[in-house]
């Protein structure tokens, strides 16, 4: 029997209707960029695996460190155990993070990320006295899928069941260049009527939201209302971390730096699941103090893995060589080139890029996007091209490792699906 079919009896896939899609694809091996499923068709991951293996699947330079590691230390309690892994991989995180960022704090994916920024910006108010409870967020932010993580995640269409458990968030529109005025309105009215302990976004481009990508200034403006009001800024730059938006986090574009920044997905280059939640002094100092119950309760088993560690360090030293800085400017410029060449296109509606993140919306009428995303989907697959379309969104997150033959390959596929809609 092929996987595809013995997966079907026990296994419950993650954000599926199995009763719409029954079928999962098995994929045997990854090298680099291509995927190789049972039947032995490859297709190029032109979304690396969710944004996570940035410098190609299997690196084998990655991989020999980790399975270094792996005969050395394995696993060891991180609460009063500290290990080398931990402290390179903090140190070098520092590092690069924005210079404000003087802490790192452990955890296994996305979603704790940004649960513990909220628990930071919750417990920072406790602790200095003030009790704050509102958190304010972005429309149509993604935050993972823990209550915390679902409660400022402005894309619920899902959530329905869990609703009425939510924190209490309120939601403000992305800055678009002409709405400002309306946002900081909304600020003023927010901070007016509730006590607001933090705010929750990510920085430029909303990767769920289907890579929406917004206004730099504007977001400055509201940075500097939060600093002004004590609201603790939470950047989750889960996506958007580790060189996607052409410079090493998305914060790094910005003037006012975030109090707390969450990070997972190519954190560790798509070996292992791991996140981090850094904050800078200010925060860490409201929660050290004589009395117990100041410090921050939050624990996970596996915090600080040292062989996800090694996987982290190896990324990082990856991301700063050379080597891969050149990659991030070509794919750039292929794609300004791609940009060029496709936004005329008549069933094209509009581009955008950020970095090495690009999007195009399709000019379609609504009454056709009833099956548009499995027909997109099937079309790139059955091309050999590993594409997940967002609504009319499609976008091309590639591994830095990709090679302009296979850029090519993803263009032409995307150019070949406008003939067919
Ligand atoms: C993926 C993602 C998350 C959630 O991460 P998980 O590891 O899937 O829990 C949170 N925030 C952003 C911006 C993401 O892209």
């Amino acid at each position: 029997m092929s996987l595809k079919e013995r997966d079907k009896k026990h296994i419950w896939h993650p954000l599926t209707q199995h009763k719409l899609h029954p079928e999962a694809i098995a994929i045997t091996k990854a090298k680099d960029c291509t995927l190789t499923d049972e039947d032995g068709n490859t297709y190029i991951d032109a979304i690396a695996s969710w944004y996570t293996c940035m410098y190609g699947h299997c690196n084998q330079d990655i991989v020999n460190k980790v399975s270094e590691q792996m005969n050395r230390l394995d696993q060891v309690v991180f609460s009063g155990f500290t290990h080398e892994p931990a402290v390179q991989l903090s140190e070098a995180l520092i590092a690069i993070l924005p210079e404000n960022q003087n802490k790192i704090f452990f955890s296994d994916n996305g979603s704790t990320s940004v649960e513990i920024g909220i628990k930071m910006a919750l417990q920072y108010h406790f602790n200095t006295g003030e009790k704050r409870h509102t958190l304010i967020a972005f429309e149509d932010g993604f935050h993972g899928d823990t209550f915390g993580a679902m409660s400022v995640s402005g894309l619920s269409v899902y959530n329905g069941p869990f609703e009425d458990f939510f924190l209490d968030v309120k939601r403000i529109p992305t800055p678009n260049g002409h709405n400002h005025d309306i946002i900081l309105k909304q600020l003023e009215d927010i901070t007016a009527n509730h006590k607001v302990a933090g705010f929750v976004y990510e920085p430029l481009v909303q990767g769920a939201a289907a890579m929406k990508m917004h206004d730099a200034n504007g977001l400055e403006l509201i940075l500097k209302f939060c600093k002004s009001n004590q609201i603790i800024t939470v950047a989750d730059e889960v996506m958007t971390g580790f060189g996607k938006t052409g410079r090493y986090f998305a914060s790094d574009y910005m003037e006012t730096k975030p109090d707390v920044i969450c990070l997972s997905k190519a954190l560790t280059a798509g070996l292992l699941p791991m996140a981090i939640t850094s904050c800078s002094q200010n925060i860490y100092d409201a929660f050290y103090s004589d009395e117990i119950g100041k410090g921050l309760f939050h624990a996970h088993t596996y915090s600080a893995n040292p062989i996800a560690c090694t996987a982290a360090l190896a990324g990082i030293e990856l991301l700063t060589s050379d080597k891969i800085q050149d990659d991030i400017k070509r794919i750039i410029t292929s794609h300004q080139a791609f940009d060029n060449h496709i936004k005329t296109h008549p069933k094209v509606a509009s581009t955008r890029q950020t970095g090495i993140i690009f999007a195009l919306d399709l000019q379609i009428e609504m009454e056709r996007y009833g099956n548009l995303r499995d027909k997109l989907f099937n079309f790139f697959m059955q091309n050999g091209v590993c594409l997940r379309p967002l609504g009319n969104t499609i976008y091309i997150l590639a591994p830095y490792v990709i090679s302009e033959k296979e850029l090519d390959t993803v263009y032409r596929v995307i150019e070949g699906v406008l003939d067919i809609l």
